[in-house]
């Protein structure tokens, strides 16, 4: 059985073709698909035979809502969905006057090992098919009647470490029969996997790249991310600089502030030094506090940002949505999970 929702328009197209179809009948189904179609039966333009044979050959996923949180504070809402193998993963959509952003998870935990993420806790169990990433976006503007209108690759999971499902994953949202959109409105936010920013850069996508920093130097960012021992800050930085070289698009720096550790004013003045050259954006986030992890918020956020901004950055003070219902990465599935026993990881 094939997974049919990873398949772009145009593979379904020839898969129809070589079953001695009509081309438009590829058309047909991959709307079908994207508007939520789940199960080949519903799919009424289509001759029985065809159906039967489709529902013979493919599979079509579907995730099922395990639990919704909405916040009274500010309207977010956070999914935890159960896949086809009894996986669980989130999503959270964020409303704000600009529009509905989705937050979602490119993999099953995650092998990054950030020390303040509750995301990497347990590890990495598998990666997401790209299906299993569109149907976050899918299924969340289903349930909540909500046009998404933003995506942002920053739930759970590292999708450089993930990155063919990823692009895969992009280019269907992205196609114009199906959920159409735009790469504009896309983020992709990564740790910091320097070859697979190379590759990205390739790509020469209009989506914009957002770089998990959290530290400007070596020895702070090794100590908070072990993926600085293969990917120093040094040749992160020299990829972020070959990066906007390539594609011309504004880098967004993601730096989270955590108490004493990553808050001094040398900090902000390296990040700035090492940003130079290149219109880079600083986003701020107050820490969220994960109750295994060591690492406390700043109360040096407002001073940071003035001392970034006196250098000319940009930085903004990311907004905290959601404060009520776990609504950061992995929190939620990690709850599951100790509920299930903790066998899923
Ligand atoms: N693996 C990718 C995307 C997922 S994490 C990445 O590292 O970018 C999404 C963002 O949340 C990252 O910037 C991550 O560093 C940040 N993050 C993780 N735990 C956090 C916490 N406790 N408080 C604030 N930000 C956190």
């Amino acid at each position: 059985m094939t997974d049919i929702k990873s398949m772009t328009q145009e593979e379904i197209t020839d898969a129809l073709c070589a079953m001695g179809e009509s081309a438009f009948r590829g058309k047909q189904v991959f709307s079908w698909l994207h508007r939520g179609a789940t199960s080949f039966s519903e799919m009424n333009n289509l001759s029985k035979s065809l159906r039967e044979r489709l529902d013979k050959e493919y599979y079509i996923t579907a995730p099922l809502v395990v639990r919704k949180q909405v916040s009274k504070l500010d309207g977010t809402i956070k999914y935890l969905w159960e896949l086809r193998d009894g996986n669980c993963i989130e999503t959270v959509l964020m409303s704000y006057h600009h529009g509905n952003t989705v937050c979602i998870s490119s993999q099953v935990g995650c092998r990054m090992g950030c020390k303040f993420c509750a995301s990497t806790i347990a590890g990495k169990v598998r990666d997401l098919t790209p299906s299993e990433m569109l149907d976050q976006v899918l299924f969340t503007q289903l349930d909540s009647g909500k046009d998404i209108s933003n995506i942002v690759l920053m739930g759970i999971g590292e999708p450089l470490d993930n990155r063919e499902n990823v692009l895969r994953f992009l280019e269907i949202v992205n196609h114009s029969d199906g959920l159409n959109i735009g790469m504009r409105h896309i983020s992709l936010s990564t740790c910091g996997i320097v070859p697979a920013i190379d590759t990205l850069a390739q790509e020469n996508l209009q989506l914009t790249l957002s770089v998990s920093l959290h530290a400007p130097d070596s020895v702070t960012r090794s100590r908070i991310m072990p993926v600085n021992k293969s990917y120093d800050v040094e040749e992160l930085f020299a990829a972020c600089h070959r990066y906007f070289k390539k594609t011309g698009r504004r880098i967004s720096f993601e730096y989270a502030m955590i108490d004493g550790v990553n808050d001094h004013d040398w900090q902000a003045d390296l990040l700035a030094e090492r940003i130079h050259g290149m219109p880079g954006h600083v986003n701020l986030i107050p820490l969220n506090d994960v109750v295994e992890s060591e690492f406390k918020p700043s109360r040096r956020v407002a001073a940071f940002q003035k001392r970034l901004e006196s250098h000319g950055l940009t930085a903004t003070v990311r907004r905290s949505l959601g404060g009520d219902i776990d609504a950061s990465c992995g929190q939620l599935r990690r709850k599951e999970m100790e509920a299930r026993g903790g066998n899923a990881e």
